[in-house]
């Protein structure tokens, strides 16, 4: 596996790639790498010609300069992941690299409505510099396809529309949510729970996923839905940012029960944030 720092050498490899007319799949990742981001690595090498994976934790998306600080770094055990999942490049830049001026403009897209919902309502800022380092990366990257975890849900849903707008080539591919077997979502910040937040805790996000999913299969009304899914879960000890069910293509409410529908679900246990969402219909 290739480690690439620089821009320079970026663009050589990638110039040398199309000169041999090879597709590239793109991996956009922050590091502490695990299996749901393995899932991306392996669905762009059964897709692409060259895998490349890009480790940046950007700090222009995070609202809270001690959730970047405490943000996750395992840059060892990830480099090793990658070359055993073969990768082919590992993209490792400086945020100067990245950001060569200071105030790097935020790309003007029309994304507002699926932006200042769910995550956006309740960490504002976080995706102008989503949409800031993926605008970046994908024109830097110009690659056939980039692949994206549903787990980040509203995320894939602003990088499809903000792709559908830029004059890149670059097709998203959406892949499942990778689990841990009591149905906890991987994650990166997982690693930040105590034992028994772990344990006992965390899994009941998906739990009251899925028996929310139950409810909504038998048409119970959504805001009783909603209200018992909150109730279960601060009572167990989470605060609720949102509980909401939306249109899986507008990610406004949803309205009624024949539309594309997702549940989105994000809460901290302690000092930690943790999203989920499951397809309702
Ligand atoms: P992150 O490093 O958290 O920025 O995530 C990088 C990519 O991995 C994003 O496209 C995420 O949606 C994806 N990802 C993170 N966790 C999972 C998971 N459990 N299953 C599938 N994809 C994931």
């Amino acid at each position: 596996m290739q480690i690439i720092e620089t821009l320079d050498e970026l663009e050589l490899y990638l110039d040398c790639a199309k000169t041999l007319g090879k597709s590239i799949g793109f991996v956009p990742t922050m590091g502490a790498l695990h299996r749901g981001h393995a899932s991306l690595i392996e669905a762009s090498k059964a897709q692409d010609d060259l895998t490349i994976c890009s480790i940046f934790v950007n700090p222009t998306q995070f609202n809270e300069a001690s959730d970047l600080e405490k943000y996750p770094r395992t840059p060892e055990r990830d480099a090793l992941m990658l070359q055993i999942l073969r990768t082919d490049v590992l993209f490792l830049p400086e945020a100067s690299e990245i950001y060569p001026e200071s105030e790097a403009p935020i790309p003007d897209f029309r994304l507002t409505q699926l932006a200042n919902v769910l995550e956006g309502h309740y960490r504002p800022g976080h995706f102008d510099g989503v949409i800031q380092v993926m605008y970046r990366l994908l024109t830097l990257m110009q690659a056939d396809r980039v692949y994206m975890g549903l787990k980040d849900f509203q995320q894939q849903a602003i990088i499809a529309a903000m792709l559908e707008q830029m004059e890149v080539n670059t097709a998203l591919v959406p892949c499942p949510i990778i689990r841990e077997v009591d149905g906890l979502a991987m994650s990166s910040r997982n690693m930040r729970l105590t034992k028994d937040q772990r344990t006992k805790l965390a899994p009941m996000l998906h739990e009251t996923l899925l028996s929310a999913k139950k409810q909504w299969d038998n048409r119970k009304a959504m805001d009783e839905i909603q209200k018992a899914a909150i109730s279960k879960l601060e009572a167990a000890g989470f605060k609720v940012d949102y509980f909401e069910m939306v249109n899986a293509k507008t990610l406004q409410p949803a309205s009624n029960f024949n539309e594309s529908t997702r549940a989105c679900v994000a809460a901290w246990l302690g000092e930690v944030r943790l999203i989920d969402n499951f397809e309702f219909a």
